[in-house]
């Protein structure tokens, strides 16, 4: 039987973090909340504190932090502010399982501070590997420390592994949606408003992944994340669209067999795979029924309208700063779309900037990600005129 973990969530008002809080909610045995953390939405990230009976909350926006500690004064939670304080509740003594639902950059140093801790790292932010997964998947093995994939097509994989030898594997298949815009011709993207690219037929999720996968850029990543995850060639990594989002991906073996996970489309199935694995939750989920999906179709991906797809794995390809430099770029270019700054299109346009002019190392240290996530985020400015 394993016992209670003290949980640190790292983006607990995010659409991960806020499902996380479900699965907390339902196994009170199994799980407690030690740390909360969000950006700027101090007044739900305290209602949540004291909810959960946290030991501490993290504002990653200094700017709220007397709002915050005012709203929870008398309540006996420790109150914090600033990127340091999220490293520092990912890596305390007091946790034992970190969920980073962080979004972008953000997430990195607090997932290598968590390994340095030897926690155990239940991992959303897809963004860490994207950027740093070299360094992070040799600091986990070197530490022996577990991180377990929440992102869907991960958490398929690794269930289609269990049991599985290495040798025995011969592709891994990750399935995607197409995302928002799937029906629309090349032509028509150019003039796609954030409002239509946001509204995703099957998934309910942030803001940001919910544009990466009109682009194609979050599965571009989730390739990436798959290469570090399970240390497997891209050229082993296949990316098919299967409109129906209910095969979560597939692991084809040298025998010739195809696993594959299906499920409904919610992130509670992966996100308790994650932070109860090797066990698995009870909690009443809406009932799947594959008769209701008489149908289920899969088609290759038209890389002519969607470059995103091919640009990641050439950073792959490449190496050391080049995923980095698509990350920062992807995540200024997103932020300028979702602000009605850019045109759906300049998106790709932005990181194919970004990637010819940015400086490249082949292998980077931590500072060298920081330097080159800031030169990608300059860069993409640059482009994007702001
Ligand atoms: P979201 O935007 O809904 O939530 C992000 C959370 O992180 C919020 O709580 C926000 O306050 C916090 N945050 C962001 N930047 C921060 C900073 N600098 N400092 C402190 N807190 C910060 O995002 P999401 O959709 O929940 O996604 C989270 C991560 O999970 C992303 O990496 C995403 O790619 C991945 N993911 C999400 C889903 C999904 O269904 N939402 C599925 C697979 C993977
Ligand atoms: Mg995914």
């Amino acid at each position: 039987m394993i016992q209670h973990e003290r949980v640190t969530l790292l983006g607990s008002t995010g659409s991960i973090g806020v499902q996380t809080l479900d699965i907390v909610r339902h196994h009170p045995d199994r799980f407690s909340v030690y740390a909360l953390v969000a950006h700027s939405r101090w007044e739900e990230l305290a209602r949540q504190a004291v909810e959960f009976n946290a030991r501490r909350v993290v504002i990653g926006d200094e700017r709220y932090y007397d709002n915050l500690k005012t709203r929870l004064a008398g309540s006996g939670i420790e109150v914090l502010a600033g990127s340091e304080a999220i490293s520092e509740v990912a890596s305390d003594e007091a946790c034992d399982l970190v969920v980073n639902a962080l979004v972008g950059y953000a997430g990195l140093h607090p997932t290598l501070a968590a390994i340095h801790s030897r926690k155990r790292i239940a991992l959303a932010n897809k963004e860490t590997l994207v950027v740093g997964g070299d360094i992070v998947m040799s600091e986990a093995r070197r530490m022996g420390v577990d991180i377990l994939p929440i992102d869907s097509e991960h958490s398929a994989i690794m269930q289609c592994l269990e049991g599985e030898k290495r040798q025995s594997i011969k592709n891994l298949i990750v399935t995607c949606s197409g995302g928002a815009l799937r029906d629309m011709a090349k032509e028509e993207l150019q003039s796609v408003t954030p409002e239509m690219a946001l509204r995703h037929p099957q998934w309910s999720m942030g803001a940001k992944i919910t544009i990466d996968s009109a682009t194609l850029v979050n599965k571009g990543f989730e390739v990436i994340e798959a290469r570090w995850l399970f240390d497997i060639e891209p050229e082993r990594i296949k990316v098919i669209i299967h409109p129906q989002s209910i095969v979560h991906s597939m692991v084809e073996f040298t025998d010739g067999s195809v696993k594959a996970q299906l499920g409904n489309a919610d992130m509670r199935t992966p996100i308790s795979y994650a932070m109860l694995y090797p066990e698995r939750s009870a909690i009443a989920m809406e009932e799947f029924s594959i008769l209701d999906y008489p149908t289920l179709t899969f088609k290759a991906v038209d890389h002519d309208k969607y470059p995103a797809l091919g640009i990641a794995y050439d950073c792959l390809h490449r190496g050391g700063t080049a995923p980095c430099t698509m990350n920062g770029s992807n995540e200024v270019a997103v932020a300028a779309f979702l602000g009605h700054k850019c045109a759906f299109t300049d998106i790709v346009g932005a990181i194919e900037y970004a990637l010819k002019r940015a400086e490249f190392t082949a292998v980077p240290s931590m500072e060298d990600y920081d330097k080159a996530n800031i030169e990608a985020r300059a860069l993409a400015k640059e482009y994007l005129k702001l």
